[in-house]
C-alpha cells in the first residue's frame, strides 16, 4: 500500500496510474503536481488526485512514492527541484520514454546515482496527452521496462515493480543501452515517419483533396502523428543517437523499395512485402 503518492505531471501516463492505483485499492493518497491550473484542477474533478500544488518542493513532502511523468525535457529541472525535500525512505521513478536521458539528468542533480531512484518505462500510451486522456486500465497486460542501476537499491525495484503490477503491468528489466535501442526501433521511428508523412503530405499544393480521400489505411498508419510535439521532440533529442542509426538504416531501407519499384520489379516487391506480412502476422499473434 502506498500511503502518499506524489505524481509531478499528472497527464496520460501519471493521470493513469493514480487512477490504477485507487481501482486497485492501493494507495491512500495521490498529490499532483504540474504546472497547468486548469489540468490540476481537471485532474482533481475526474477523481485522480485528491489535492494540488505547483510547486515540486512541496507535492514531495510526506510522500513515499513519487512518479516523475513529466516531459524529458522537463526532468532535470524537476529533479533540481525536488533535491532536498524528499522524506526519508522515499522511493523515485520516472516514466520517461528515454532511460539515458534521465539517469544523466539524475547523476548531473544528485552527483551520483542515488540509490532510491528507478528509472522505468510504460510500454504503453496513446495519442492522446493530459490528465483528461488518463484512464484506469491503460497499463491492463502491458509491459513496463525497469532500468536499474547497479547503485539501485533492491528494495525500491521491489517498490516499483509492485506499483506497476498492482497496475495491471508485466514488468521486466533491461539495461539502459538496449532499452533506449529498443525502443529508438519499435516506438520512436515510427512516431518520426508518421510526423514526417503526414506532414510532407500536408504540404503538398493538393493535400485537400489527399486528405479528403484518405481511408482506413491512412488513418491507421498516422494516428500517432496525433501526439503531442513537445513531448515527441523531447524524445527524439533524448535517444538522439540510437534513433539517428536507425533513421539512416531505414532511409537505406527505402531507398532499396524505390529501386525495387523504379526497376518495376514485381518479384523484389513480393519478397519485401511477404517478409513484412509475415513478420507482423507473428508480432498480432503473439499479442494476442
Ligand atoms: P502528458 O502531456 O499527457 O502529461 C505531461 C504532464 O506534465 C502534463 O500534465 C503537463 O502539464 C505536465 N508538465 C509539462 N511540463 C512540466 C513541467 N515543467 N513541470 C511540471 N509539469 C509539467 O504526457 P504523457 O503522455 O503523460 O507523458 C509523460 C511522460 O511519460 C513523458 O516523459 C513521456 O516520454 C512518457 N511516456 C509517454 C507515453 C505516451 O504514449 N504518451 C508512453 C510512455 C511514456
Amino acid at each position: 500500500m502506498i500511503e502518499r503518492l506524489a505524481v509531478i505531471g499528472v497527464g496520460l501516463i501519471g493521470g493513469s496510474v493514480a487512477l490504477a492505483l485507487r481501482e486497485a485499492g492501493m494507495v491512500k493518497e495521490v498529490v499532483g503536481c504540474g504546472r497547468s491550473l486548469e489540468n490540476l484542477q481537471k485532474a482533481q474533478s475526474l477523481g485522480i488526485i485528491d489535492h494540488f500544488t505547483h510547486e515540486v518542493s512541496i507535492a514531495v513532502q510526506g510522500a513515499d512514492m513519487v512518479l516523475l511523468a513529466v516531459p524529458l525535457g522537463a526532468m532535470r529541472a524537476t529533479l533540481q527541484a525536488l533535491h532536498g525535500h524528499l522524506s526519508k525512505g522515499a522511493v523515485v521513478t520516472d516514466a520517461g520514454s528515454v532511460k539515458g536521458s534521465v539517469i544523466d539528468d539524475v547523476k548531473a542533480v544528485f552527483a551520483g546515482m542515488p540509490d532510491f531512484f528507478v528509472p522505468g518505462h510504460p510500454i504503453a500510451g496513446t495519442e492522446q496527452s493530459g490528465a483528461e486522456a488518463a484512464f484506469s486500465s491503460l497499463y491492463q497486460n502491458r509491459r513496463v521496462i525497469l532500468t536499474p542501476m547497479p547503485e539501485t537499491a533492491d528494495e525500491a525495484v521491489r517498490r516499483v515493480k509492485q506499483m506497476w503490477c498492482q497496475c495491471g503491468a508485466e514488468v521486466t528489466r533491461m539495461t539502459v543501452a538496449h532499452h533506449d535501442e529498443i525502443l529508438a526501433a519499435t516506438s520512436h521511428l515510427p512516431h518520426m515517419l508518421a510526423f514526417s508523412l503526414v506532414d510532407s503530405l500536408a504540404r503538398l499544393k493538393e493535400n485537400d483533396e489527399i486528405f479528403r480521400y484518405a481511408a482506413g489505411g491512412f488513418r491507421d498508419f498516422t494516428r500517432i502523428a496525433s501526439s503531442n510535439p513537445v513531448m515527441w521532440r523531447d524524445i527524439c533529442l533524448a535517444n538522439q543517437q540510437a534513433l539517428s542509426a536507425m533513421l539512416t538504416r531505414f532511409a537505406d531501407e527505402l531507398h532499396l523499395l524505390a529501386a525495387t519499384l523504379e526497376k518495376g520489379d514485381g518479384e523484389g516487391l513480393l519478397t519485401i512485402f511477404e517478409r513484412a506480412k509475415k513478420a507482423r502476422d507473428r508480432y498480432i499473434d503473439g499479442v494476442q
